[in-house]
């Protein structure tokens, strides 16, 4: 047996206000005045100078809003890395994702993209990546997807959803600004937040359990419950303590591996552009059989929050689009196997899969 032998981020600052920091952290990092950071920014931030007017353009600098309504796909990717090559002669100092997941994870396969050939589909895997990224630094305005500390970045390509795995994917630097949070609406904040319950739920409860994801797992859930069930906490408290669940929650989830939720909700995904964090929602609802105890907590997280899951998104569907989705979440092994067990296949049939997706 071989033990994993996991990257980390290599520095992180964490407070609020540390934002102001970026400016004298990526300084020394600025290769030459023509080789330019790359900001990829969050389009709701356009027009927001209270984030915009804080990053630090010099030189050749560029800021490129990105939409996050739709998750990142390789074409996109491909699609960023060509205009960088095309305007900057030199090979840019770095790349600063500013954002959600979404956002994070574009600028995590933007890095890789600039020194390795092809297309970005080609590294959809694990550990297909020969070269490492250029410098890359995460930013998260949002908590809950732990893609700040993760070493995969999820995207959807021409035939799947997978991500690009690899030790080159992690953060070279993450800054975590919990004040970024607080303007994020009430329902995406408790989607991306459920992100991180249910990695602690699914880590947890998996069979690829051990002290490490569990101390982490264990220290997420308890801060998950504090925000999403006590409703004691302050909201300075909540944004600092969600920052810190989603990062745990992704420690956790490092060292052994999602489950069902993730699994059929990138069938969900793949198939109707469902987004992780509602996917997820949508998905975990319906799981009792599973995870009883977490189900029974999150339908109470809901009812607290007032929150109401879209119903009835798998209603119309033909037999070939359930088998479609029945594909992608049964191809990713590893969280069936985390779930259930090495025996999954005998209890884990495309019926009782397209039963489930039926009542979605
Ligand atoms: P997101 O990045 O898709 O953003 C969700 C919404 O919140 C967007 O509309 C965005 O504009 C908005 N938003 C973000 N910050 C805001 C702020 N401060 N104020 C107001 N609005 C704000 O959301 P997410 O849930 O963080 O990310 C989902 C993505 O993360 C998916 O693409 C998923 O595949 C990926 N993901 C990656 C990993 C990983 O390990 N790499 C893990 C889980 C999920
Ligand atoms: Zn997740």
């Amino acid at each position: 047996m071989s033990f994993k032998n996991y990257p980390m981020v290599s520095r992180v600052v964490f407070g609020r206000g540390s934002f102001d920091q970026l400016e004298d952290i990526l300084a020394p990092k600025r290769i030459n005045s023509k080789a330019p950071f790359i900001f990829l920014v969050d389009d709701v931030f356009e027009g927001n100078a209270w984030i915009t007017g804080r990053i630090p353009l010099a030189y050749d600098d560029k800021l490129i809003y990105i939409s996050a309504d739709e998750e990142p796909k390789t074409s996109q990717v491909d699609e960023l890395v060509e205009k960088i090559i095309l305007d900057h002669k030199d090979r840019p100092s770095g790349i600063i994702g500013i954002g959600g997941g979404t956002i994070l994870d574009l600028a995590k396969a933007v890095a890789i993209m600039l020194t390795n050939e092809g297309e970005a589909k080609d590294y959809q895997g694990w550990d297909l990546v020969k070269n490492p990224a250029i410098y890359h630094v995460g930013i998260p305005t949002i908590s809950g997807t732990g893609a700040e500390v993760s070493r995969t970045t999820v995207l959807t390509g021409p035939d799947k959803k997978l991500g690009i795995n690899s030790d080159h994917t992690p953060f070279d630097q993450v800054i975590l600004d919990p004040e970024l949070t607080k303007d994020v609406p009430t329902d995406q904040w408790f989607y991306t937040g459920m992100d991180c319950y249910i990695h602690c739920i699914e880590s947890l409860n998996g069979t690829y359990l051990n002290a490490f994801s569990q101390s982490y797992g264990e220290k997420a859930l308890e801060l998950c419950k504090e925000i999403f069930v006590e409703n004691s906490l302050s909201d300075e408290e909540m944004q600092d303590k969600l920052m810190m669940a989603s990062w745990h929650g992704g420690m956790s989830i490092a060292y052994s591996q999602v489950g069902v939720a993730h699994a059929m909700s990138y069938g969900l995904g793949y198939l109707l552009g469902t987004k992780h964090g509602i996917g997820n929602c949508i998905v975990f609802d319906h799981l009792e059989e599973f995870y009883p105890e977490g189900v029974k907590l999150f339908k109470k997280m809901k009812k607290i929050h007032n929150i109401t899951l879209p119903k009835g998104l798998c209603a119309n569907l033909e037999d070939s689009e359930f088998d479609t989705m029945i594909d992608v979440a049964m191809s990713l092994e590893p969280l069936w196997e985390n779930a259930v067990g090495k025996n999954w296949k005998q209890t884990i049939t495309r019926e009782r899969l397209k039963e489930l997706y039926k009542k979605m």
